[in-house]
């Protein structure tokens, strides 16, 4: 396995809980360095971008409003074998099937709100970081 990266964020719902640094120590606990970290948050536009994969589903007006009620912290996250480290460390989409311990068992509150995003494929990954971060802060 080698070093990789992939793109987490810790989502409005999370942020407004006051679970980000719980959530910011789990993922140091799990052996990730951060190589970058930005709060902002996100334009009807740039939802429904970022999740343009989903756009026929029909849980996709609901997450655009969802991913757009607050502010979130976005990540770019570095370990061996990062996509699936973290996907490992977040839980299962929905809280109910996430195996205990992990982020979304712990915080999350439902299938839609559920804490924290991962990228799923090494692809996706690239294009998800930059979707939020320039190459000089990926250095
Ligand atoms: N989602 C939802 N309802 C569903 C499935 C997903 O609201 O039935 C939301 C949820 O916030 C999820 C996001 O859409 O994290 C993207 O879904 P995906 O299947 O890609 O799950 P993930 O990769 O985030 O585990
Ligand atoms: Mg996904």
């Amino acid at each position: 396995m080698s070093v990789e990266r992939t793109f987490s964020i810790i989502k409005p719902d999370a942020v407004a809980a006051g679970h980000a640094g719980a959530i910011l120590a789990a993922v140091e606990q799990a052996g990730f360095k951060v190589l970058a970290m930005r709060m902002t948050r996100l334009t009807q536009a740039q939802a429904q971008g970022f999740y343009a994969v989903h756009r026929e589903k029909p849980f996709f007006a609901g997450l655009v409003k969802f991913m757009t009620e607050g502010p979130l912290i976005v990540l770019a996250l570095e370990r061996e074998n990062a996509i699936a480290k973290w996907r490992e460390t977040m839980g299962a989409t929905n809280p109910a099937n996430a195996a205990e311990g992990t982020i979304r068992k712990r915080f999350a509150a439902n299938v839609e709100r559920n804490c924290v995003h991962g990228s799923d494929a090494p692809e996706t990954a690239e294009t998800e970081l930059r979707f939020f971060f320039s190459t000089s802060e990926l250095l």
